[in-house]
């Protein structure tokens, strides 16, 4: 049922960003659809909104990504653009959990067609702690900054360090993309000289080309995205046939009333109102009774 195509060989494809994306979202459109990557390094996204609280994001990540998607389209003048968005917090269940979001955008302008992938990132190493410069000078409190320092992934992975307080967003008493020991002290300094409480804030840097983790997550989103680019609709051969819902009540496997649980994915295509049941990718076809409202309320 599902049809492979390639409608975008050697088609180029417009990307803005001033974060590194493009080599990993390039090699995933070179190898899953024979496209080409157009990089556009002058548009700056950040007007759209970023991370680091500068600019406030407008409405969801779906919306700021194909916002972005719309920019790149409009400077492109190819007639396709991809754009990707990330966004962090605490695990909607489980708020000690930090998760990343990624979503990825493509537009085909001639086609008139939006297709888009989502991915929840369970590796993140977003994270933020207060502490007062001074406690660095007890070995107790300098010892606690390591060991966080380690969990977080610095070096590798760089800081953020601000002022805590009443501080202009774009004050120039905020450091981002620390990367070095020596320069990550230097800010901490800096920053507490500046904010009025004497208190720094540490955040981890979530753009992509601070952020190892954060980049591999675009890297698995991209192939992700571009495997259904390539899936053609089954009714009208539009590209981007793939998962639009899912629908729950798997039955229990005692005493067989609907549960929570997925029972079936809706695949859909993004121009047409073609629809598929399918059955669960995993082949569950019975929920454990311990998810059953009625057996285990
Ligand atoms: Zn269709
Ligand atoms: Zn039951």
């Amino acid at each position: 049922m599902v049809q492979s195509s390639r409608p975008y060989a050697d088609r180029p494809v417009a990307l803005a960003t001033r974060h590194g994306k493009q080599r990993v979202i390039g090699r995933a459109l070179r190898h899953g659809l024979g496209a080409r990557l157009l990089h556009l390094p002058e548009l700056d996204t950040d007007q759209l909104g970023s991370f680091c609280g500068t600019v406030a994001r407008q409405g969801t990540a779906l919306e700021a990504c194909i916002a972005k998607a719309e920019l790149a389209l409009a400077h492109g003048g190819t007639g396709l653009a991809i754009a990707s968005e990330g966004s962090f917090g605490p695990h909607p269940a489980v708020p000690l959990l930090p998760v990343g979001m990624e979503v990825m955008v493509f537009l085909d302008q001639q086609r008139g067609i939006t297709i888009h992938e989502q991915l929840q990132a369970r590796r993140t190493n977003f994270a933020q702690r207060r502490l007062k410069a001074a406690s660095l000078e007890s070995e107790a409190g300098s010892a606690e900054l390591q060991r966080w320092l380690s969990a977080v992934g610095f070096p590798s992975h760089a800081l953020i360090v601000r002022p805590l307080g009443a501080i202009a967003p774009d004050s120039a008493a905020i450091h981002k993309g620390i990367h070095q020991r020596q320069a990550l002290w230097a800010a901490i300094a800096a920053a507490a000289a500046a904010a009025p409480s004497g208190q720094v804030q540490l955040e981890t840097d979530m753009r992509a080309h601070c952020n190892p983790t954060r980049m591999a997550s675009i890297r698995q989103l991209s192939f992700r995205l571009v495997r259904r680019i390539a899936t053609a609709c089954p009714s009208c051969q539009a590209p981007g046939w793939g998962l639009i819902a899912s629908e729950p009540g798997l039955p229990c496997g005692w005493c067989g009333l609907p549960t929570t649980l997925t029972r079936a994915e809706i695949h859909g295509c993004v121009r047409c109102d073609e629809r598929r049941e399918l059955p669960r990718r995993d082949g569950l076809r019975q929920a454990d009774p311990g998810h059953c409202p009625h057996c285990n309320p």
